[in-house]
């Protein structure tokens, strides 16, 4: 069964210069006490068994009392529990395949959570700020 990697552009400008503590904390190589360049930009990342456009739709729409999501990949899944990162619900805007298509498709869970790192590492590393748990 293949595993995919994803990235989603977070809305910056919502989030602001001072996101919440476990953000910045994950975000070392930038100095939080003075204000962030023009051009960095707010990734979260993850890794997934759905596709990347499924895992989206999961952040964004499974949720809270929501029991009957149907899943809209290969799987045909009907999702009864949250699946949904607070940070991509409130800020999410878009996937960025610019950043994760070339780790896609993997073979093993193992190695989609070693890509999850090194995705997050070369975000941070073009100077932008990445978050995963
Ligand atoms: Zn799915």
């Amino acid at each position: 069964m293949p595993y995919f990697v994803y990235a989603i552009r977070l809305d910056r400008d919502a989030m602001g210069d001072t996101p919440p503590r476990a953000f910045r904390d994950q975000n070392w190589h930038m100095d939080w006490d003075y204000p962030l360049h023009d051009g960095c930009e707010y990734y979260y990342v993850g890794q997934t068994v759905h596709s990347p456009e499924c895992r989206f739709e999961q952040h964004k729409n499974c949720h809270g009392d929501f029991r009957a999501f149907k899943c809209i990949c290969r799987l045909r899944k009907t999702i009864t529990k949250s699946r949904s990162n607070k940070y991509v619900r409130r800020f999410g805007l878009f996937l960025a395949p610019q950043f994760y298509a070339p780790f896609n498709p993997m073979r093993t869970r193992k190695q989609a959570e070693q890509a999850e790192k090194d995705l997050s590492d070369k975000i941070r590393e073009l100077g932008h700020c990445s978050f995963w748990n």
